[in-house]
């Protein structure tokens, strides 16, 4: 009895987000775990399936990380972002671009459903300019996103599932790394999409980032927007610190650009996905105007 309940409660969710579209970062364990892997594909698979019209946006830290080991390379972030010189964004864009980005399209395909892997060159995605840190330090080539070519992924998703690799190049060429949750969240504003899923390795916004079950399940973007500024200045009440503050700076952008909600899911727990998105309880953390 419980899966039709199970059904019944999803039905009204389902046909809220009928033609939809959600983008979803995809990282953290649910990229690792081959078992988390699959299901994701699966999940994805199914939204398709369902009306929706889900987008993909991943990034692949901990691979990055893997191979500059392999090749004695320097690891270092700041505030979050990773330090990106010459030779860190070509083994970010090969890892990202070759692999990780192959490996989702791969999985997704068997599932049932065609995708395509694009990166920001691909039909010129992406135009990105180099930034620097929130604070201002340089960190090399680390690229924000200036425009994002929306009629080209319009064009992909009318019949297959775009997974997007957050690389991309300015105008002269420049190959930039991207933050996959800041490219996420330009992805979400230019097609106007109407929810965007950050899948992680947290359960969501932790008031406590020690205490894995102070989860802030609801929060108004002004809050998140506080809590940003009191990070900076050091009066660290909400503890915003390291991959959560692009996080959520990236909700912020995405919310102030119309789209209606910004979730935090915990990519750990299998079918997270759907269950924030079908299901009343709902799981991570969700950012929105409204309730
Ligand atoms: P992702 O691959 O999902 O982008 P990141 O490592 O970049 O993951 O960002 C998530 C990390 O942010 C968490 O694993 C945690 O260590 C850190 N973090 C810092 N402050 C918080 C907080 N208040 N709530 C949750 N996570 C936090
Ligand atoms: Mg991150």
């Amino acid at each position: 009895m419980r899966d039709v309940a199970t059904l019944l409660e999803a039905l009204p969710y389902i046909r809220e987000f009928h033609g939809k579209t959600v983008v979803i970062k995809y990282g953290g364990a649910a990229m690792s775990d081959p078992a988390l892997k699959e299901e994701f594909a699966r999940d994805v698979v199914l939204l398709k399936y369902v009306g929706m019209n889900p987008i993909v946006v991943h990034g692949g830290g901990p691979e990055i990380t893997t191979f500059m080991q392999r090749l004695d390379l320097p690891v270092e972030f700041v505030e979050g972002l990773r330090v990106s010189d010459a030779q860190t964004v070509e083994i970010a864009k090969m890892v990202l671009v070759g692999k990780v980005n192959k490996d989702i399209v791969l999985l997704i395909n068997r599932h049932g459903q065609p995708a395509v892997g694009l990166c920001g060159d691909d039909g010129l995605l992406f135009r990105a300019t180099r930034q620097a840190s929130p604070s201002g330090q340089d960190i090399g080539f680390v690229g924000r996103i200036e425009r994002v070519h929306v009629d080209l992924l319009n064009h992909v998703a009318e019949d297959y599932i775009p997974v997007v690799a957050s690389v991309g190049a300015d105008r002269e060429g420049n190959s930039y790394n991207i933050n996959a949750d800041e490219a996420a969240a330009a992805v979400a504003r230019a097609l106007s999409a109407y929810k965007i899923m950050f899948l992680t390795d947290v359960p969501g916004w932790l008031r406590d980032p020690n205490d894995p079950t102070s989860v802030i399940s609801q929060a108004h973007p002004d809050l998140v927007e506080a809590s940003l500024r009191s990070a900076g200045s050091g009066v660290d009440d909400q503890g915003v610190s390291g991959g959560m503050r692009p996080k959520l700076q990236a909700c912020l952008d995405a919310i102030h650009g119309g789209v209606s909600g910004a979730h935090i899911v915990d990519g750990r727990v299998p079918h997270s996905l759907l269950l924030e998105l079908f299901t009343d309880a709902g799981q991570g953390t969700k950012i929105g105007a409204t309730s």
